[in-house]
């Protein structure tokens, strides 16, 4: 399947494992419905998320570690991953397939889908990822991408280098972004950083401008740090109210309405989105 290399993202390393450590087969961290994801994704039945194993970028706050960088999890044939598809659409009723960092594994979740597709089986997909993807990518994987769950992180390459080791994040994720709006349903999900709140309103202040301040956006205050970042300033903090008061202004001037703004308060760790609090369900794969 990967004979002739990985470039399935912006890394286009070539070979596997490549940069992000991932091999021949997909390797899932946990999987079940999840309710924590944004009201339309979420739905009244959760969200059928499936967390990959590795993820294409390296945050020094990553919360995920264990599974995004250090790689735990377990492999699953495309027999396995069709069979987990199947249980959250037949058993869970869940609202839709949710592939959290899908993008290692595209192949494989492309044979699954359309296996089931052949039972008759189908749900609404979701692309929730960081962002830092090919356009050629999705375009290629364009059934997995009903609705792209994207971040906006930087809007500095500076930041993106130091921070996530993402060379090319800025213009990358940018594309992404205008691909799925033209494309695709779109949310795009603003982490407020600490010490880089200003890259957020860059980021608004480019959305409404070169796509358009229709797109959902959710702007999300709940940054932790955690893993490297306790040791690498402005890293090593939460983020003021003063910071995130001034992204969440900002995508009020720019006219943004349709979205969600959680409470400042609400800023303690608040892991839901993350997948930390998913409900056990089925979703132990890999934490036994
Ligand atoms: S994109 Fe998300 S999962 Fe990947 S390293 Fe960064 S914080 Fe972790
Ligand atoms: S998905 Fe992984 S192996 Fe493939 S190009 Fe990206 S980092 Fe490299």
């Amino acid at each position: 399947m990967f004979s002739s290399g990985c470039e399935l993202c912006p890394r286009r390393c070539g070979k596997r494992p490549g940069f992000c450590g991932a091999g021949t087969l997909p390797r899932l961290f946990r999987w079940g419905p999840h309710f924590g994801e944004e009201p339309p994704i979420a739905g009244e039945k959760g969200s059928g998320c499936i967390f990959f194993s590795r993820c294409t970028m390296k945050c020094l706050y990553c919360q995920n570690s264990p599974w995004s960088w250090k790689g735990e999890g377990k492999d699953v044939s495309v027999e396995e991953l069709s069979s987990i598809m199947r249980t959250l659409a037949l058993e869970d009723k869940v609202e839709n397939w949710n592939f959290v960092s899908p993008t290692p594994y595209l192949p494989f979740i492309r044979e699954s889908y359309a296996s089931l597709k052949k039972e008759g089986i189908t749900l609404p997909t979701v692309w929730n990822s960081s962002g830092y993807e090919r356009v050629e990518t999705l375009q290629e994987y364009s059934e997995l991408c009903d609705t792209a769950l994207f971040d906006l992180r930087y809007s500095r390459e500076e930041t993106a280098v130091k921070a996530s080791a993402a060379p090319g994040y800025v213009e990358m994720s940018r594309a992404a972004v205008k691909w799925a709006w033209e494309n695709a349903g779109l949310i795009v999900r603003i982490l407020v950083l600490p010490g880089h709140a200003e890259e957020a309103v860059e980021n608004l202040k480019w959305l409404a401008k070169e796509v358009s301040n229709e797109v959902p956006v959710s702007i999300m205050s709940q940054y932790t740090p955690a893993y490297a970042a306790l040791k690498t300033p402005p890293f090593d903090r939460s983020v003021t109210k003063e910071e995130y008061e001034s992204v969440a202004d900002a995508a009020s001037d720019l006219g943004f309405e349709c979205g969600w703004v959680q409470g400042y308060e609400s800023s303690s760790p608040d892991l839901a989105l993350l997948g930390e609090n998913m409900t056990p369900g089925h979703g132990a794969v890999g934490q036994v």
